[in-house]
């Protein structure tokens, strides 16, 4: 028998516990999401950030609300234990929930803040980020673009970004 190595004098870090999302959970979120061949997006609950929400109850009936890109993180990788403080958004937007690269990510902050300028996101010019009509408002115009399903039309008409032009009395 070999002999083991001392363990090295580190403090115990406690594995912190993944979230359980159950089947029927998972089945519910799907029927708020419309796949397009680029982004999937959230259709229900829209946050004043313009992320989508999700609520569910947990096994012990208690209830969680979370982005819904974290949401749909965590079901993509029900084998992480640790998930990441930061996802990104690849296609800067907020209410995609399509774990690939080019959409959500996991990262960190100095990551995403590096991609920020990267994209010109923390200044502009960049659609989605920059939207006049705010990143709420463009998540509702999206969801509300496909309340009856992917057409492509009516969803290219609500992602472009109009100039507000001039102010009428
Ligand atoms: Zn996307």
């Amino acid at each position: 028998m070999s002999r083991q190595l001392p363990l090295p004098l580190m403090p115990a870090i406690p594995p912190v516990r993944r979230e359980e999302i159950s089947d029927e959970v998972n089945a519910r979120f799907w029927t708020h999401v419309v796949r397009t061949p680029a982004c999937w997006f959230w259709v229900g609950a829209i946050a004043a950030d313009g992320y989508g929400t999700f609520n569910y109850a947990r096994a012990d009936g208690s209830r969680r609300t979370l982005g819904t890109h974290r949401a749909a993180f965590e079901i993509a990788h029900p084998e992480l234990e640790v998930y990441p403080d930061v996802l990104m958004h690849g296609c800067n937007e907020r209410s995609c929930v399509r774990v690939e690269i080019g959409h959500v990510l996991g990262g960190t902050s100095a990551l995403n803040n590096r991609y920020a300028v990267a994209t010109g996101r923390h200044r502009g010019p960049r659609p989605g980020m920059n939207d006049p009509r705010g990143a709420r408002a463009r998540s509702v115009a999206i969801r509300d673009a496909l309340r009856t399903g992917y057409d492509p039309v009516r969803l290219a008409i609500a992602m472009t970004v109009r100039d507000p032009g001039p102010v009428l009395f």
